[in-house]
């Protein structure tokens, strides 16, 4: 298959999770995901992970799609936690990897409070059921805990399990502290790849502490927005579309797929980027790789 120029492809889908951190299929089975539904250049960015890339771009190669390494770092900002992509990172990279290693380590004993935290409101043994769903023991998450909840016949809906359990003053939630702002966008620039805020529009930052993230994450060098993406309305992609040109932010576009029954957006189904915006993978063509 020969693929358009870069700046002709538009089916770009650049965030997904495997079983490497919360997604429920191995790298080699999004990618086919992927494939099938069209996408053209592709990355998988598990949460504070690296494991699943090596398998997910030889899979992607192998069918065709243009491929960028990357990742979604859980950073602290504050008092909330944002998500930031890292596109086009070299998985070789030696102070990425530790920064992520850094990110992981905390995750065992927030699980154990969070288990805790399920036991006194009359949920025992949340910790080994969780565990249970977890594909890498090093990437223990709340999707893990939600999943066993829902098993149980506890709550009915991944909506309703973090409405009721998993988010700020709910029996299964643990302040965590997660990287910095500046440490993370550093770890990904070193590394060769552009940072992008994900999903802004998840954060619940009013207009001062969200203008004071994005102008703290330019200064720290990051360039990126996702613009598009699976969590974002029709109004919140035509927000952030004018963020991105406030900002001069380049745009990206991804579906955060984790499971085809969980992810309210399919691979490859969400609209193009608005014509306006710079795409962040014009940015990153010295590491888009092609078979
Ligand atoms: P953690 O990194 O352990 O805090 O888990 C964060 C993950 O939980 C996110 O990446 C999502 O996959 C999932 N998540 C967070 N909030 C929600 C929500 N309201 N509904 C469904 N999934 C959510
Ligand atoms: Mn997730
Ligand atoms: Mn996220
Ligand atoms: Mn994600």
């Amino acid at each position: 298959m020969t693929l358009p120029p870069l700046h002709a492809l538009s089916n770009a889908d650049l965030h997904c999770h495997s079983t490497a951190s919360d997604g429920t299929l191995a790298p080699a089975a999004l990618a086919e995901r992927a494939a099938a539904a069209g996408v053209e250049l592709w990355a998988l960015t598990d949460h504070d992970e690296l494991a699943g890339l090596a398998a997910a771009r030889e899979a992607a190669l192998d069918l065709g799609m243009a491929w960028l390494a990357g990742v979604e770092i859980s950073v602290s900002f504050a008092g909330e936690t944002v998500h930031m992509l890292g596109l086009g990172v070299d998985p070789r990279d030696d102070a990425l990897a530790a920064g992520l290693a850094g990110v992981r380590s905390g995750r065992l004993e927030r699980a154990r409070q969070m288990a805790a935290g399920l036991a006194a409101a009359g949920h025992p043994g949340a910790f080994e059921g969780a565990m249970a769903y977890v594909g890498n023991p090093d990437l223990i998450s709340r999707t893990h805990f939600a999943r066993w909840l829902i098993e149980r016949g506890v709550c009915d809906s991944m909506h309703d399990v973090f409405r009721r359990f998993l988010t700020e003053g709910k029996p299964g939630y643990v302040v965590h502290r997660w990287a910095g702002l500046g440490e993370a966008v550093r770890w990904v620039t070193g590394a060769g790849g552009q940072a992008v805020i994900a999903h802004p529009a998840r954060y619940k930052f009013g207009p001062t502490a969200e203008y004071a993230l994005f102008s703290e994450f330019q200064t720290h060098g990051g360039r990126g927005v996702e613009v598009v993406c699976g969590s974002h309305s029709h109004a919140e992609q035509v927000r952030y579309a004018d963020t991105a040109i406030e900002f001069g932010l380049l745009a990206s576009r991804g579906s955060d797929f984790h499971d085809p029954e969980e992810s309210r957006t399919a691979f490859g189904a969400l609209p193009d980027l608005p014509g306006k915006l710079s795409p962040v993978w014009l940015a990153l063509a010295e590491r888009v790789e092609q078979a």
